[in-house]
């Protein structure tokens, strides 16, 4: 089954009972026993809930690994991931991970004793230089947030089977349509399904997707444990969701695209950050790792002031905090989602004041070009 055609049958479809084509919202908590100790699949539904079943096997077969899991958001699926590890133990993480992530590891995680180093993935060097014998991860994003540095899959697979590590990547940004980390040799993947799976800003969601049955198990050991399920609601408008993710992933590829030779003839833009471009840093890694560019691009207007003109005049780029929806998103990293980070050490990453973030949605691309531009030019 191709990919397009997997997002509308893949998984568990419709009602065989009723003929339903849309899979039921099982709104329940509990399920009749027939027996003490006999029931039918379910027993209550942190363990499993039909519903979010449906939308569990969808994931899984989207990545091609062997257990999908759905969490009530991507913090959440990740909080899971990092808790199926004990006391003393080191991961290395890609040191531009998503900001959640890194409070959750540097400010929560590590009240448990777990170890974390951040390094430039982009080099797979940079790993091996940060091992220790007590090193049982290493967690990747590719491309990162908000300068798309592209990590090799695959390099760093062979070195995680090597090392015998864990190795787990946050696939958000690709999502399943363009990137199958596990067909790479990832261990376990995981989505804030909140962004692009769902599409349309109105869920917010975790998904994972592990490779072998000994995951499977501790995963759902501790989702089960701890609780921080998807409700069938949500499960339900996730999966309504993912039916239309290709068509999306395929219409916001070709706008962004187009955006971005539109940004290379614009004299104000510079350090144009897209990995479809050639000269983008990890450009061929990542051809080789991926079926798609995606829709996120970053740019520099010049300085913060420019910044925030371009912000407070464009009508069809909302600003907001998130990616991956239907209407294009906007937002200026240093000013919002990293203003927590020293000025310093944003200049270092090349965050700087005059960087803007774009989620590029589904709006006509002539009505995102006039609307940037004259917002730009005012
Ligand atoms: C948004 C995001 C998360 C966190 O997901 P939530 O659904 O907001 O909890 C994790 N990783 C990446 C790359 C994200 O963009």
């Amino acid at each position: 089954m191709r990919k397009k055609t997997q997002l509308i049958h893949g998984g568990i479809t419709g009602d065989e009972k009723t003929g339903a084509v849309s899979v039921p919202i099982y709104q329940v908590s509990t399920y009749a026993q027939d027996g003490v100790g006999k029931h039918r699949g379910y027993e209550y539904s942190r363990t499993g809930n039909p519903t979010r079943f449906a939308l569990e096997e969808l994931i899984k077969e989207l990545e091609g690994g062997h257990r999908g899991f759905a969490f009530g958001s991507g913090m959440a699926a990740i909080t899971a991931i990092l808790m199926t590890f004990k006391q003393g133990d080191h991961i290395i993480f890609t040191d531009d991970v998503y900001g959640g992530t890194y409070r959750l590891v540097s400010q929560v995680i590590t009240r448990f004793g777990l170890e974390a180093s951040f390094v430039d993935t982009s080099d797979v060097s940079n790993i091996e230089k940060a091992l220790t014998d007590r090193t049982k991860a290493v967690y990747v994003e590719t491309p990162t947030n908000p300068l798309l540095k592209i990590t090799d899959l695959k390099k760093v697979s062979e070195l995680a089977k090597g090392k015998n590590l864990t190795f787990i990547v946050d696939n958000t940004f690709s999502t399943p349509y363009w990137q199958n980390p596990i067909e790479l040799g990832a261990d376990v993947v995981l989505h804030s399904a909140t962004k692009y799976l769902g599409g349309h800003s109105d869920v917010v969601a975790g998904l994972v997707v592990v490779n072998s049955q000994e995951l499977a198990e501790d995963v759902h050991f501790v989702l089960n444990s701890s609780g921080g399920i998807l409700g069938p609601q949500d499960s339900w408008l996730l999966m309504r969701g993912i039916k239309t993710l290709g068509i999306r992933m395929e219409e916001i590829e070709s706008n962004t695209k187009a955006f971005v030779e539109f940004l290379q003839d614009l004299p104000e833009i510079t350090n144009i950050y897209y990995p479809g471009l050639e000269a983008h840093k990890g450009h061929d890694i990542h051809q080789s790792q991926a079926r798609g560019n995606g829709g996120m691009i970053s740019f520099d207007v010049g300085s913060g002031e420019k910044a925030d003109q371009v912000l407070r005049n464009v009508n069809y780029f909302t600003l907001a905090e998130s990616l991956g929806a239907v209407e294009s998103l906007i937002s200026v990293p240093a000013m919002m989602t990293h203003a927590s980070i020293p000025v310093d050490r944003r200049q270092e990453l090349g965050i700087t004041d005059g960087l803007v973030r774009v989620s590029i949605g589904l709006e006509d691309i002539d009505d995102l070009k006039e609307d940037f531009l004259q917002a730009l030019r005012k």
